[in-house]
């Protein structure tokens, strides 16, 4: 099978970006947060440049990827769009770390100190601050990313010392719950850090949860910058993947 470089056709990514956007505003309301409190971060993960053309024609600026080698080849081909932003929102190996020091303008998935400093001194001299999240583990033994609650202080402690890193906020991936409540009794204390986080540092601003499967639960916790793949850009091939 050939790779899949073309967009599908019969996914309409302008009509689901407006209503993944409108599912938003309305969570927004409805869990009583302030207007366009909370951004859309469309997670690009082995989708074809076409689809992400689409996208940032119909007026999204921030993408999502995973993989490294595919976040700076999108990069790269996508260069003349002007104000496009890349979020890494993937696992980081410290082999990886430089390519993503170079291109990205922000990570979400810092969890351990030999990364955040290796990206702190790769960061190319002339780039403006990388804006990085730490990864929270909120969901315990089940996921092997992301640092401890009780961790946490020390990592933020860490970064403030990097003057190539921004910390932005916290980023988590949850196991997943059974319902709404469990969801948002999860993110409970990760709210809870972040606010504390917020209150000692200005700079503070972004909680990044909330996928496809938990928007109304992470919106009603705190959610600054929901990640949405699915809903905008259809369903994941992995099968062209190497
Ligand atoms: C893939 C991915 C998403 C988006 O998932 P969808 O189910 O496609 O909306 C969000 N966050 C992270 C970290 C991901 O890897």
């Amino acid at each position: 099978m050939s790779a899949d470089i073309t967009q599908d056709e019969s996914v309409d990514i302008k009509a689901n970006l407006a209503q993944v956007s409108r599912q938003i505003a309305s969570l927004i309301q409805q869990h009583q947060r302030v207007t366009d409190s909370v951004r859309l971060l469309a997670v690009s993960k082995t989708k074809p440049l076409a689809a992400l053309e689409a996208a940032y024609h119909a007026g999204q600026r921030a993408f999502g990827e995973n993989y490294v080698q595919e976040a700076v080849d999108k990069c790269q081909a996508l260069a003349h769009l002007s104000g496009i932003e890349w979020h890494f929102i993937g696992p980081i190996q410290s082999n990886k770390s430089r390519l993503i020091a170079e291109t990205m303008h922000w990570v979400h998935s810092v969890d351990r100190e030999k990364i955040a400093l290796r990206l702190n001194d790769q960061r190319p001299v002339g780039l403006p601050p990388l804006n990085v999240c730490i990864q929270v583990n909120i969901s315990g033994e089940e996921s092997k990313s992301g640092v401890a609650l009780s961790q946490l202080d020390a990592m933020v402690t860490f970064i403030a010392r990097l003057p190539n890193l921004r910390l932005r906020g916290l980023m988590a991936i949850p196991a997943p719950q059974a319902n709404h409540m469990a969801q948002c009794a999860v993110y409970a204390p990760l709210q809870q850090a972040f606010i504390e986080l917020s209150k000692s540092d200005s700079m503070i601003d972004t909680l990044s949860i909330g996928m496809s499967g938990d928007l109304s639960a992470a919106i009603q916790s705190g959610s600054t910058m929901v990640r949405v793949g699915t809903a905008i850009f259809g369903e994941r091939d992995y099968s062209a993947k190497a």
